[in-house]
């Protein structure tokens, strides 16, 4: 206890105490559970003032428990859970379900089943840049029937957008239409169930990430690797998985003259639980890239001297379908590996998987996993 004391005070994290009393369905705390979060969570609280701290009792499909919250005395004892294990995101409470459609859910998980349609309906996807991936991940986002589509972009469709993706027509572009609201229109066609948010924004301003909060699940598909810093420190914080999809296309740095030839099509794909390697454990974002990315790198896609755009819809539409089966991997734990980054290759049509690790130095993981809303403490006092 002493240890686990320490490091809540090291990492400025909140304790948690977990069991589980199984076989009870609707599970409740013992009055030895009770008594024992009475006389423990105040103790981490006086510890640890600035976060929750609470005791959690698992049954079959349901839990229970108390929360301490910051600077209250009363611990409440409504609330849900979010479990990252493994392969997959569950939160708790599980929906009612027989048991003859829990079996076909383990067994089977995509198999049509109103346990799998609860599962996907209360699960909130957030969904940032709608250019030439996020216009393509929405849509089958909405055609999975996920519960919340939370769109964030702060653009207007263009001409340029045709040749990006089929989500994006010549009727948004002559219109100018806002891009979270071309997206909001097909979602509502395809699926007018789904409810969608649309946030004229950029990350990180304070409605898009107020906004990012509530998402299980955050799907990055920005053109610039600050926005990718910005989003996986986000996703950290609060312990949302995120998955980040991105293309460039590449000439030949080394021809003579313009229009130098084109020499590759490289995109990534990557999924960060946390917990598991961030952005930065795999040095896909460093400082001095960053720092590279400010010194003047432009558009993501090429574009030659007359101003031409590339046609490149179908390589992202690639990797956007690859990023909502992730969703649908994660939700139904059908994954079999719990985090990797992957490689396309345009050219080639190929995803080469390769897996990473997690660094034991990483700053990102160290300060601010799990860390919740940045803290402002003064750092002087102010009285003489
Ligand atoms: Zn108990
Ligand atoms: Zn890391």
């Amino acid at each position: 206890m002493i240890d686990l004391l320490n490091r809540a005070l090291q990492q400025q994290l909140g304790l948690f105490i977990f069991h589980a009393h199984p076989n009870q369905k609707l599970v409740k705390m013992s009055d030895d559970d009770l008594a024992s979060a009475g006389d423990l969570l105040p103790r981490f609280q006086l510890v640890q003032p600035q976060r929750p701290h609470g005791s959690v009792v698992f049954g079959d499909q349901s839990i229970a428990g108390a929360v301490l919250m910051p600077h209250t005395d009363d611990p409440v004892d409504r609330f849900s859970l979010r479990i990252i294990q493994d392969h997959e995101i569950r939160t708790w409470p599980l929906p009612e379900a027989p048991a003859a459609e829990y079996l076909l859910f383990t067994r089977q998980a995509l198999t049509d089943n109103p346990l799998l349609r609860s599962l996907l309906k209360r699960t909130v996807v957030a969904v940032v840049g709608l250019s030439g991936g996020g216009s393509q991940v929405v849509p089958y986002l909405a055609a999975l029937g996920i519960g919340e589509i939370i769109a964030i972009d702060d653009q207007r469709a263009d001409q340029s957008n045709r040749l990006a993706t089929p989500n994006l027509g010549w009727i948004d572009a002559l219109f100018g239409i806002h891009k979270v609201t071309a997206a909001k229109w097909r979602s509502w066609l395809i699926n007018h169930h789904v409810k969608y948010t649309g946030i004229r924004a950029r990350v990180p301003e304070t409605r898009a990430q107020e906004a990012l909060k509530r998402a299980d699940i955050i799907i990055g598909c920005v053109n610039n690797l600050h926005a990718r810093s910005d989003l996986n420190e986000i996703a950290w914080r609060y312990c949302i998985p995120y998955i980040d999809i991105g293309l460039r296309l590449i000439t030949d740095e080394h021809a003579p003259d313009d229009p130098r030839p084109l020499s590759g099509i490289p995109g990534n794909q990557f999924k960060a639980i946390p917990g598991g390697p961030c952005l930065w454990c795999t040095e896909f974002l460093t400082d001095s890239k960053l720092q590279h990315e400010t010194g003047g790198r432009g558009r993501s896609y090429l574009q030659d001297a007359a101003g031409r755009n590339a046609l490149v819809a179908p390589f992202n539409g690639t990797l956007a379908s690859e990023a909502a089966a992730e969703v649908l991997r994660l939700i139904t734990g059908i994954s079999y590996s719990q985090e990797s980054r992957r490689q396309y290759d345009g050219f080639a049509g190929t995803l080469h998987e390769f897996s990473v690790t997690r660094k034991a130095n990483c700053p990102l993981c160290s300060a601010v996993l799990a860390a919740g809303d940045p803290i402002w403490q003064p750092i002087y006092s102010t009285k003489e």
